[in-house]
């Protein structure tokens, strides 16, 4: 085994904001920071908030486009090309590893801000080749974490797996004017923190027997189960690290690294 095919780690990035794409924060310079010291991937296969099917699908474009799935954000935002290859090869090898799940792959799908915001600072060059894979979202946590298992080969493989959403995203009970985090939005971090630094998968695969602060900050699961895909993935030699440990408003940008860094 080379050394570019070390076992890879696996991320699990709170992504907040699209501005955090394009303007130079915390978040951002983490990002970036990142992309210059994990090991270089290969290829990445990410798990995204904001791509919800019904089955499971993946992208298998060979260029996908950059889609800018949000409103009301500045002309700058909506400007930003992200043309990373697709990878129809990663695509195909994804979809025999969920045999079982029925596997459709898009051609025409292209990469959400969920990827493409974390990506742009992490790899600029776009020069990482990158494969979507959906969230059925209807289906419980169990079903995730099982699918999130049978993807293991793809970290000896020299796949980095980026799993982007937010541990804790209530945008009914966001004020943009105020990030001050309520007192529940700081629990829920804490509580689901807690747990990661546990290996309480249990608790958090059955997440609505979390604390009533958890819940409050999971009214939809489209962020949160991404979470679910790198716990899956974490294998009892990994180090755990947490980055981004900062609750905004009512969005926890709580982020870790599983795996040498
Ligand atoms: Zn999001």
């Amino acid at each position: 085994m080379n050394d570019s095919l070390k076992r890879m780690p696996v991320l699990f990035v709170g992504h907040g904001n699209p501005m955090n794409a394009i303007e130079l924060n915390a978040f951002h310079q983490s990002w970036v920071k990142l992309g210059q010291t994990l090991p270089r991937p290969k290829a990445v296969l990410c798990i995204s908030a904001h791509w919800e099917t019904d089955g499971v699908a993946v992208t298998a474009a060979p260029r996908p486009e950059t889609i800018h799935d949000f409103y009301g954000f500045p002309r700058a935002l909506f400007e930003v090309q992200y043309p990373a290859p697709g990878d129809p090869v990663l695509a195909q090898r994804t979809a025999e590893l969920l045999t079982g799940y029925d596997v459709r792959l898009d051609a025409e799908r292209g990469l959400d801000h969920g990827a493409w915001s974390v990506l742009a600072p992490m790899y600029p060059e776009a020069d990482v080749p990158v494969v979507q894979l959906s969230l059925d979202s209807r289906k419980p946590g169990q079903f995730h974490y099982t699918l999130g298992k049978a993807l293991a080969p793809l970290r000896d493989e020299g796949v980095l797996i980026l799993a982007s959403g937010n541990i804790v995203h209530n945008l009914r009970l966001l004020n943009y004017r105020d990030p001050t985090p309520p007192a529940w939005a700081q629990e829920a971090d804490e509580e689901i923190r807690r747990r990661i630094e546990a290996h309480d998968h249990d608790a958090l695969v059955d997440y609505a027997t979390l604390g009533t602060a958890a819940r409050q900050g999971i009214p939809t699961n489209e962020h949160y189960l991404p979470l679910l895909y790198a716990l899956a993935l974490q294998a009892d030699e990994d180090a755990l690290h947490f980055f981004n440990t900062a609750v905004w408003g009512s969005i926890s940008m709580t982020s870790v690294v599983l795996g040498s860094r």
